[in-house]
Formats: C-alpha cells, sequence, structure tokens
C-alpha cells in the first residue's frame, strides 16, 4: 500500500522505515527540511539501533522524505499522524500540532478528491492523543478542510465522511527497542469503523499479531491506561524502595520476589531515580488534565507523579547528607538520557538534579555515551566529558542517573575522585571503597 507519515520523529521515522521493510510505498513528511534532507540521504535523524540499516535498505526506493503534504499525500491510501502532543504550561496536553497537521492533510485531500476520483482514503492517529481526539478534533478539521479547502464541487458529492476514514492506532514503542517492538507487538489496537480498521489492519498483515478492533475513544483509553499503569508500577516501586531504605531492607530483593507472582510480573519494578521520556511524564499528566476537566480528581495518578518528581531531590538531599555544602564542589554526573540505549533527554531525571547542583553553586561534570549535545542545549555550563573516568576526575561525588551497561563495570575509575561518594539512583554499582548510598537501597 502507499503510505504517508506525518512528522519524522521517534514514532514516525520508526513507522516508516517499518512499514518500508513490510514492503509498503512510503513517504514521510515534516516541517523540519534538515530531517527530511536528512533521511532523503540516509541518514537517520534520531538514535536509533536498527534505522540506519533499514534507511539504508529502503530510502531511493520504497522510502523517501518531504516537506510537502501534498506530494506525499496525494498518492497514498493512509495518512498517519506522528507528531509531538507535548504537555502545556499546566500538564495538560498540547494539541497545536495535531491540529496544524490535521488542517494540512485535510487540505491536501480536498486536492486528492479532484486528482484521485474521491478514493477512499484514511487518515490514521498514531500520536497519543486524549481520548474524544480523533473524533472530536482531527475528524472535524480534516472534514472542514476537505470540503472547503479547494474543491468546491466536493460537497455534492454526498460529504467528507465517505471518501475520508478516521482511525486511531496508538504506538507503544520503546525507545532503544523501537524497531524490535514495532515488528514484534504484542498488541495493535485500532479504533474507528469497520472500513477504516479493516484498511489499517491490511498494513499490519504481515505481523504475527492479533488486532485489538475498538472506538477511536477506547483505543486513545488504552495508550493512557498503559503508560499509566507502568509508571504506576515504578512509582509503587520507588514508594516501596524508599520504606526499604529506612528500614534497612533491600527493596531489589523484595520486588524480585513479588515480580515471580504471574499477576504482578517482574518489569517495571526496579526502584530509583523515577521515569523520564517523552511518554509517561506528559501522558500521565495529560490524563490528569482530562480527568479533571471533568470534574474526577486522580488520586492515584497525582500521586504516581508526585513520586517520580521527589526521587531526583532525595538523591539531591542523599548527596548534601554525605558532602555537606554543595556549592564550589564538583559533582559528576554520570548519564544524561532518560535511559540507556538513547540519545533521549526528555524529562529525563537528570534535569532536575543538574539544575539543582547548579543553583546550589556546585561545578557538575556530565558524561553520557550519546546524550550530551542534547543536554547541552538545556544546560551550556556543564562540562561535558569524554569519558565517565575524566567526569569522576578529582570529583568531590558522583551522581549515577541512567542505567547505561558501561556503568556496571565502572571501578578502578573512581579512584580517580576526590573523595569517593557515590549516590546511585540506578543500581548500577557496587563498592568496596569509600561511602556509597543509593537512593532506595
Ligand atoms: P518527536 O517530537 O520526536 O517528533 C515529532 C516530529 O513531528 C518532529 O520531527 C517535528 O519536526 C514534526 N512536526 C512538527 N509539526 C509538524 C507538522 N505540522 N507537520 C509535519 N511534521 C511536523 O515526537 P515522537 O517522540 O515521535 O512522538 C510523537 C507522538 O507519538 C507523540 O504523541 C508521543 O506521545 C507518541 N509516542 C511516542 C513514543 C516515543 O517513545 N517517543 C512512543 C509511543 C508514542
Amino acid at each position: 500500500m502507499n503510505v504517508a507519515i506525518i512528522g519524522t520523529g521517534y514514532v514516525g521515522t520508526v513507522t516508516g522505515v517499518c512499514f518500508a521493510e513490510l514492503g509498503h510505498n512510503v513517504v514521510c513528511v515534516d516541517v523540519d527540511t534538515a530531517k527530511v534532507d536528512q533521511i532523503n540521504a540516509g541518514i537517520p535523524p534520531i538514535h536509533e539501533q536498527g534505522i540506519p540499516a533499514l534507511l539504508k535498505k529502503h530510502v531511493g526506493k520504497r522510502l523517501r522524505a518531504t516537506d510537502d503534504y501534498n506530494d506525499a499525500i496525494l498518492k497514498s491510501e493512509v495518512t498517519f499522524i506522528c507528531v509531538g502532543t507535548p504537555s502545556g504550561d499546566d500538564g495538560r496536553i498540547d494539541l497545536s500540532i495535531v491540529r496544524s497537521a490535521s488542517k494540512s492533510i485535510g487540505k491536501a485531500l480536498a486536492e486528492r478528491c479532484v486528482d484521485a476520483r474521491y478514493a477512499y482514503h484514511v487518515v490514521v492517529v498514531k500520536s497519543t492523543v486524549v481520548p474524544g481526539t480523533t473524533d472530536d478534533v482531527v475528524l472535524p478539521l480534516i472534514r472542514e478542510n476537505v470540503r472547503y479547502g479547494g474543491y468546491g464541487g466536493y460537497k455534492g458529492y454526498g460529504g467528507a465522511e465517505e471518501v475520508v476514514g478516521v482511525t486511531m492506532n496508538p504506538e507503544f514503542l520503546r525507545e532503544g527497542k523501537a524497531v524490535h517492538d514495532f515488528m514484534n507487538p504484542d498488541k495493535i489496537v485500532i479504533g474507528g469503523d469497520i472500513r477504516a480498521v479493516d484498511t489499517v489492519a491490511r498494513l499490519y498483515k504481515n505481523i504475527l499479531c492479533e488486532i485489538t478492533r475498538t472506538d477511536t475513544k477506547t483505543a486513545e483509553m488504552i495508550k493512557y491506561a498503559n503508560n499509566s499503569f507502568l509508571a504506576t508500577k515504578i512509582s509503587f516501586a520507588n514508594e516501596i524502595g524508599n520504606i526499604c531504605k529506612k528500614l534497612g531492607i533491600d527493596v531489589y530483593e523484595v520486588m524480585s520476589a513479588i515480580g515471580k507472582d504471574f499477576r504482578i510480573e517482574g518489569q517495571f519494578l526496579n526502584a530509583g531515580a523515577g521515569f523520564g521520556g517523552s511518554c509517561f511524564p506528559k501522558d500521565v499528566k495529560a490524563l490528569i488534565g482530562r480527568a479533571s476537566e471533568l470534574g474526577y480528581d486522580p488520586l492515584l495518578l497525582n500521586a504516581v507523579i508526585r513520586i517520580n518528581e521527589e526521587q531526583p531531590m532525595r538523591m539531591v538531599k542523599l548527596l548534601a547528607n554525605r558532602i555537606g555544602d554543595i556549592r564550589n564542589r564538583r559533582i559528576a554526573v554520570l548519564g544524561l538520557s532518560f535511559k540507556n540505549e538513547t540519545d533521549d533527554i526528555r524529562e529525563s531525571r537528570s534535569i532536575p538534579v543538574i539544575r539543582e547542583l547548579l543553583n546550589r553553586g556546585a561545578t557538575v561534570a556530565a558524561y553520557d555515551p550519546l546524550a550530551s549535545e542534547n543536554m547541552r542545549e538545556v544546560f551550556p555550563d556543564v562540562l561535558y566529558c569524554d569519558s565517565a573516568k575524566d567526569a569522576l576526575d578529582g570529583a568531590d561525588a558522583c551522581m549515577i542517573m541512567t542505567e547505561w551497561t558501561e556503568f556496571g563495570s565502572l571501578d578502578r575509575e573512581f579512584d580517580a575522585m576526590r573523595d569517593v561518594v557515590v549516590i546511585d539512583g540506578r543500581r548500577m554499582v557496587s563498592l568496596d571503597r569509600g561511602v556509597y548510598d543509593g537512593i532506595c537501597w
């Protein structure tokens, strides 16, 4: 099938290359022309395992990029919206990019109605959006622009609903394992009417996975419930970990045991500095925002966010307990990305930690295998080092913020510190000397 992908960030790029790998013809659209040029040159716009090889294989054959909606949509049967849905200042979802993309799609489809003789086209919302958005925001904007977007005679032919279907198909990939997750999903959810859902299901026909067919609102809610549950598991583990630390109990032993219970399952129980990334914090906040608009106070979800926001501050408190005044001290921060195997720093737990350290007058020497350049844009005054050893050299203390595998084998490198004081937010290190404090253990 011919597919247009709107937005070539993490989700759009992965969706584009994977559909090309599944045999579809894909045109990616982005307003950022640098990304468009990168894709057409076979250069991945994001860091993600598997993307370089798939781009190389398909660019110029089954995959290309453009900044022109018409170019992508006129010849396609399905268009995926994969643009960002950030949090607004109040935590509620900011749909401005989705709105803008929907209008542009509608305008392009208006042209298509002339060219393609009203051939059926499906718009798929893959961005994470609060329940009701696909039907109440995306669909009306598309219809409005199809109807009035350049082809006056269109009104006489039965209405936009006859030629444009809209579905919601949430994405559950994990950054760092995104290509694997797209190709081997544990669920595919498609919400919408039968004709639209069937069309989108055909795109996935070579993937071995049962498709959950539902309505758009339920598909939207499945994504939020999924992420909120995982975030809740992490905050739960962190809360139990905070109590365990006070009792002198190893929370990892506790979680390892309860994870053997099939009703609980062992993943997302690693107590530590908390969750970050482009999804969990913003999605939980967006659901809280939507619930509040509806007059419901989501007590559990508010607690999940509050625990998550306190974890990094607990680490700074542990540091201050160990070294006293932080002013003018050199603190090594190991790990900047929100998790390992990605350069994504969105909502990384290292951000509030570094901000607090700088506010208190510390010098921060940071190291991350991939994310330093991204973090430089947030904190230009941090000293970015080329190795963990360089960051540790002469440091008064070290804070471990990301679970990069290489941190697990650090040992003699700590001897370059002025004092060996390690505050570990990810259970990466075991030290037989100096001061070692785990956040929850
Ligand atoms: P992103 O910010 O990395 O990428 C969005 C892209 O859209 C950018 O390249 C941007 O330039 C482009 N864009 C902005 N406005 C545009 C427009 N009007 N037309 C065309 N392109 C435009 O976002 P992301 O991380 O890929 O997330 C996209 C959506 O998918 C979000 O709703 C997110 O919550 C959801 N999601 C993300 C992940 C993840 O792991 N990143 C996983 C599942 C779902």
